[in-house]
């Protein structure tokens, strides 16, 4: 699992792994997020409403859920058992309070910590992305300084102050033949 504080390059990191070894697989998940410009369902993620988005909780489709920044997130969980069953590598891209839920139900995942170099530089990136509201941007950042505060429980960081190096990095830890 990946995890870290929004605006930090997750995305990036995760499409450079994936340049160099298409059967990384990564899951989908399900927001009730509304899409950004150039987001297609399906791809990013599938967008749900509420309703859907509470019927897979109810009906235990989701291996973990959880609210972020005032949308719901959740991962499909039959995709994610299916590549574990055939042996392949499954990456999952989830915040903080999911990344516990998995590491709980699964322990031997293993959960990697993409850091900014610095805070300043997180908060220049989240801002310059120019897809959030001014207002959403710091829910973000206050969201980000708890994230960061939980590094510890992550068994690697990553500081990714290059996006080609901080694939390498995962890479690694992937061990991917
Ligand atoms: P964004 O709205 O920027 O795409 O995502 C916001 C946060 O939700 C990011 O930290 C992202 O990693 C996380 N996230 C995306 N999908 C999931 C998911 O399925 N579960 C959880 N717990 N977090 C997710």
């Amino acid at each position: 699992m990946l995890s870290g504080p929004s605006g930090v390059g997750k995305g990036s990191v995760i499409a450079a792994v994936r340049r160099r070894h298409p059967q990384v697989w990564l899951s989908v998940s399900v927001t009730t997020r509304p899409p950004r410009p150039g987001e297609t369902d399906g791809v990013e993620y599938h967008f749900v409403d509420q309703a859907e988005y509470d019927r897979m909780v109810e009906a235990g489709e989701l291996l973990e859920h959880a609210t972020y920044a005032g949308n719901s997130y959740g991962t499909p969980k039959q995709p994610v058992l299916d590549k574990i069953a055939a042996g392949l590598p499954a990456l999952l891209e989830i915040e903080l309070q999911g990344a516990r839920q998995v590491k709980a139900a699964m322990p031997e995942a293993h959960l990697v910590f993409l850091a900014p170099p610095s805070f300043d530089e997180l908060a220049r990136r989240l801002t310059g992305r120019g897809t959030e509201e001014p207002e959403r941007v710091r829910r973000r950042l206050d969201l980000a300084r708890i994230e960061m505060a939980a590094e510890d429980e992550f068994e690697a960081v990553i500081v990714n102050d290059d996006v080609e190096r901080a694939a390498d990095a995962l890479v690694a830890l992937l061990k991917i033949p």
